[in-house]
Parts: structure tokens; sequence; C-alpha cells
């Protein structure tokens, strides 16, 4: 065995062993429903076990930091304090539910050396998860440290399956902009086949497993605001996934791996959420339970939907007359914004967004800016570069674009997950609040809690999203697995800018068969994923074509889905095969589902209907992919039953009477 996994804390050159203080060799806690417990061990190292229903999920793993602190002597666990439920309720209007009432017992280990205190390991044990986190003390005169590596693992058990993206390799990809969160799943696969070669550099968060028949976990992280690393999963082999921090060649090699904290000081949380279902896991909120706001938005934030003319015509497109066109577009849709994407400093100019700002305003439509992360560390030509990454350019432009009445910015291109890279996503979302603006990040590390952290933040990419669509045709053909893996895995913790719900067959800006991609999944399936991808704000990948070449059914649904939820329930589905997830807006509510196939999928659903009446519009395919809408009102007893063709969908939209 490595020897520092042996060590709970390793202390300047000194390694520590933890003996045992006044408390027993291991010590638990249970959620308040009981069903979910950890047991933490502090024999000869100090390790932690989550079960389920008495079945163990996380079999004993290490816990342990590696830091510069200078000292030495023996960590013991000292003291454990007495188990105290939290209970919360808070407003979440971007994410998945509008009100989250949470709770969860919490419990502190206290390790110590020489009578001092050196570390705590709180633990969070709700219902649905298991979160914890480190905290380091001050020692004597020492207020500042540097965590360089930590020794958290996660040994799952024997039968565990994974669902999981590789993470990409630093400065690879276009213009060496990865590491981007980008990466095809491998979907389903035997823990043996999850090889450095396949994947050097580990797996981005989440991570999704099946354990067996014992249920399912997703493991990630929240709550880092710019003071520590973001961090990813090693597998080392023998089951055992370990916390890794990034890798030292992200941003050009520039700016440190691990993590500077002051001491106090603490480090993100690590959580498994887990169920015997996935319904637990769908309907988390535990990366917002375990975070809090970190300032008052300066707005009254308005999110909504939006026209994007890149997706269909790329870079060309963004010119003040195609842009025109689009506000044009989005106007006769009901949308509230255009996000004009990349190039827009050259080819439009900074006037020239101040006229289609203006343009937009008397038609109730506002924009989005496109920024160039950085001038230095990717190539990507695509300006504006070198803005935002400088407090003083920055907050220029964010004057400049309050002033025009600019509803947002979209930042791209970042590559990394060091604690410099995560500073400046926190930098960027702060000045934007002083301004008025709303964030949407792109080529991106995940959101991690941001939803609730940062009042403006409405939502990253950090998934293979639509522009994959239209770059390759091989991604049109994955589409509908992928669509059917988004709701248990990455869209599950964090808002999720996708960009989707084209109902172009081809992805080229006159939607004719002559060249690019060509779209596999039916129309209904594009209005399905439009409520299964969830983002305050949507972007679609629609264009202005589509009111006249796309069923005006679909057009109609797409001017009124909403992007605002109060309720997200899970009805069925499995990873990569199939989803079918409910959100209500209001009093209305959406089931919707999409078929990865290869069959066609029957399926029966018993809808809430005991308060009365249900009635609604469907949405179906038929086996040809051709869609069409129908009413449908079912009695109080009723069932529902649709057929999903496979690459197909459907909706069904009611109220209850
Ligand atoms: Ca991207």
């Amino acid at each position: 065995m490595n020897l520092r996994k042996v060590v709970f804390l390793l202390v300047g050159a000194g390694i520590c062993i933890p003996a045992l203080g006044g408390v027993r060799n291991a010590e638990s806690v249970n959620s308040p429903d009981g069903k979910v417990s950890v047991t933490v061990m502090g024999d000869s190292l100090a390790r932690y076990e989550v079960r389920l229903d008495d079945q163990l999920m996380i079999e004993p793993s290490a816990l342990g930091l590696v830091t510069n602190l200078k000292g030495g002597g023996i960590l013991t666990l000292d003291s454990v304090s007495e188990v105290r439920l939290l209970t919360d309720r808070y407003e979440l209007p971007t994410g998945k539910r509008a009100v989250v009432d949470s709770r969860a017992s919490e419990r502190f280990f206290h390790f110590g050396r020489d009578g001092r205190k050196a570390m705590d390991v709180e633990f969070r044990v709700s219902d649905a998860y298991v979160a914890f986190r480190y905290k380091v003390y001050p020692q004597g005169e020492t207020l500042c440290a540097v965590v360089s590596e930590e020794d958290t693992e996660f040994v799952v058990p024997e039968n565990t399956r994974a669902y999981v993206c590789p993470q990409m390799s630093p400065m690879s990809g276009w213009a060496r902009t990865a590491p981007s969160y980008e990466t095809h799943y491998q979907v389903d696969v035997a823990l043996d086949s999850l090889s450095r070669v396949a994947a050097p550099d580990g797996y981005s968060f989440p991570c999704l497993f099946r354990v067996g028949d014992a249920g399912w976990m997703l493991i990630s992280e929240t709550g880092i605001a710019g003071d520590y690393c973001a961090s990813h999963l090693d597998y080392e082999g023998d089951r055992i996934f370990k916390i890794a921090y990034p890798d030292p060649a992200e941003q050009n090699g520039f700016g440190t791996t691990g993590a500077a904290i002051a001491l106090p000081g603490y480090t993100p949380w690590r959580i498994v959420m887990l169920g015997k279902t996935l319904a637990p896991i769908v309907e988390t909120t535990a990366p917002w339970d375990l975070v809090e706001q970190l300032y008052v938005p300066s707005l009254d934030y308005q999110y909504g939907k939006g026209t994007w003319s890149w997706i269909m015509k790329m870079d060309p497109s963004c010119n003040f007359d195609e842009q025109k066109s689009y506000i044009d577009f989005a106007a006769e849709m009901g949308y509230s914004s255009v996000l004009v994407d990349a190039l827009w400093d050259t080819q439009i100019g900074y006037e020239g967004i101040e006229e289609l700002a203006r343009y937009g305003r008397d038609k109730g439509v506002s924009l989005y800016l496109w920024y160039n992360s950085n001038g230095t560390w990717n190539d990507a030509p695509q300006g504006p570069r070198g803005v935002m990454n400088d407090i003083v350019k920055r907050r220029k432009d964010m004057r400049w674009m309050a002033q025009n009445g600019v509803r947002g910015i979209k930042v791209d291109f970042f590559g990394g997950d060091k604690q410099e890279t995560m500073r400046l996503y926190h930098d960027i979302l702060a000045d934007a609040n002083d301004y008025g603006l709303l964030v949407i990040f792109h080529g991106c590390t995940l959101p991690r809690g941001w939803e609730r952290m940062y009042p403006n933040f409405v939502a990253s990419e950090a998934v293979r999203a639509s522009e994959n669509l239209h770059f390759s045709q091989a991604d049109c053909d994955l589409e509908a697995l992928n669509a059917a893996l988004h709701p248990f895995i990455r869209n599950t913790v964090g808002s999720m800018d996708f960009g989707g719900s084209a109902l172009n067959q081809f992805y080229n800006s006159k939607n004719k068969p002559d060249k690019g991609s060509q779209r596999r999944t039916s129309d209904v399936f594009a209005l399905a994923t439009a409520v299964l991808f969830q983002s305050p704000t949507q972007h679609f990948a629609l264009a202005p074509n589509n009111l006249d070449d796309a069923p005006a059914w679909a057009i109609d649904f797409m001017k009124s889905v909403p992007t605002l939820w109060d309720e997200t329930r899970f009805v069925e589905g499995r990873p990569g095969e199939y989803v079918v997830m409910e959100r209500r807006a209001g009093d209305t509510y959406y089931l919707v589902g999409v078929n990865a196939g290869p069959e066609a999928r029957k399926l029966t659903m018993n809808l809430p209907t005991s308060q009365g009446v249900v009635k609604g519009e469907l949405y179906t395919d038929d086996a040809a992919l051709a869609g069409s809408v129908k009413t449908v009102s079912l009695n109080r007893k009723g069932q529902l039953k649709v057929v999903m063709p496979a690459e197909g969908g459907f909706v069904y939209k009611y109220t209850v009477e």
C-alpha cells in the first residue's frame, strides 16, 4: 500500500498515524430517516464507510489531506460532536425546484495533535446523500496553508458499474482549450475497463455508479467560490476512486495545482448522492443544500428564452444584419433575448452592438454578448479576447453593457480547474452582478453550487453540447443516447447550457440536405428536451426558417415552454436507454420522455390525478417519427399510455382541474 494512504495528515516531513483519544474506534451518523449511515473509523488510519438500508455502498475509504503545515506529532481522533439535525428552507428559482426543504444530520469528527485542534471532518447525512468536508485549524502563528493533495477515496463495492466522462487532457482539443468537460460518456461499464489508457486524466464530476441491486450513487463536489481548486476522480484500480486535483499542465502550465487556504479553512464538500432508485439522484438538491448565497442580487434578474444564430450559421452569421433578423425572430417567438456569439467585436463593433441593443429594446428583446475568457491560456482566436481576465477591462465593458441594456454575457474557453481559474469564475460573476449582468459559461468547468451562491449565474456548458451536433454526424447519431444520460448525470448537479431543441433537419444555414450533419431525432424529441434539459435561460437552436418549415404545433410549443420550474419529478428511465421526467411551472405540468432505443418503448404512467380530471395536450411520434398533437383527458383513475419510438419522445402538457 502506498504509504501516503495510511496517514491522515502529513505534516511537513513527519508522518502522522492517528491514535485514538477518548472515543471509540468507530462512530456513526445516520440520516434523519435512518436509512443512510456513515461510520468513521480511526484505528490505524482514518476511514469512512457509507451504507444505504444496511447495504455497503462505499467500503472503508481513506480520509486525509496532504498539507505544508509545519510541526509533527501524532494526529488523534480526539472527540466526536453530538449529532445535530439541520433543517433549511430556501429558494432556488433557477434550479429544479423553486423552494427547497432540506434536512440532514450533522456531526463533526475532531482530530488533534498534542491536545491541540488540527482538523475536523464535518459530515452531513441526509436521506439522499452523504456530504463531508475538511476543516483545517491554525497551527500556532501559522494562519495559512497549502493543500497539495487529498487522500479522500471512494471505494465502491464489487459489482459496481460506471457511467462516467473522462477528464480531458490539459491543453488538448481545439485551440488548446481543454479541459472543458466535453467528452463522451462511458456508459454502464465494468470497473476493470476503466483504464489509465482510456482516461489518463481520470473522470470528470459528476460520476454515476450502479451498485448491483443495492442502488445508485452519483459522486460530485460543491461549494467552490474561487477559494479552492476544482477536483475530479482518478481511478486507482482495485475499486478505488480518489479525489484528484488539477493537472499541473492546465492553463499552459501557469498557476499551481492544489489549494491555498487561510486558516481556519475548508475544502469543498465531497458529495455521494444515493438511492435505491434513481429518483433521489435525479431530484437531488445536494449541491445547493450545502452552500449559501454569496451576495444579494443587484437586479430582479430576468431569464427566459432566446434565439442564437451561431448554432446553425456559425461565425459568419455574427454580423449586424443577421443579428437584427434574429432579434426579429426572437420577437416573433415572444422570446426575450438574442445571444450574439463570438467575433462581434470585429464583425459588428461596439457601436453596431449599441444600435442592435436599441433595435432590440423596441421589440422587448435584450442581448447576451459572447467573450473569450482570456488572452493567455488558449489559442482560440475569437474576440473579444483579453477582456474578461482583466478586472479593469472587464468592468469597463460591463459598465458599457449595463448602459446599453445588455442582459448578460457568455464567457468561453476557460480550460482548467486550478484555483487560479476558479477565482476568475468567481470574480467575473461578482463583477457582473455589480452591473446587473447575467453570466453563462462555456468551454468550462462544472458549476459547483453556483445557482444558489451567485444569483446572477445562469448556467454552464460543461457537457458535449449542441455545437457537436453541428460539427459531426457521429454526435447526431448519439444524440438520443446522450439525452438519456444528461438528466441522470450532468444536469442533475447543475444548470446546463446545452443550446438544443433544433427543429432544422440539417445543421446548416438553409436547412438543406446539401451539407452538414443530419438530425435523427424527432420534432417531439426536440420539444421534450426543452423540458428535460434544465437551464433558467435557454437559447434554443431554432432558426427563422422554422417559422415556415417546422410544424406549427412545434413552434407553438417552443413559444410557450417555461424555463423556470417549481418542481421536478423523476418518473422512470434508465441511463442511456430512456428517461421520463415531469416538471411543473405554476399549475401546468410537463411530463416528457425521450427514448434512445434501439426498440420502441411502451409506457403506462399513473398520473397524480387525485385532485381531479387531468386535461392536456399529448405530443407523440408515429413509427416513422412523424409527430402530432391531440387533446387527451384522463379521469380520476386515468393512466396515460404512450409509445415512444427509438430516437423519438413524448410530451404531455397538462393541468389538473
Ligand atoms: Ca463548447
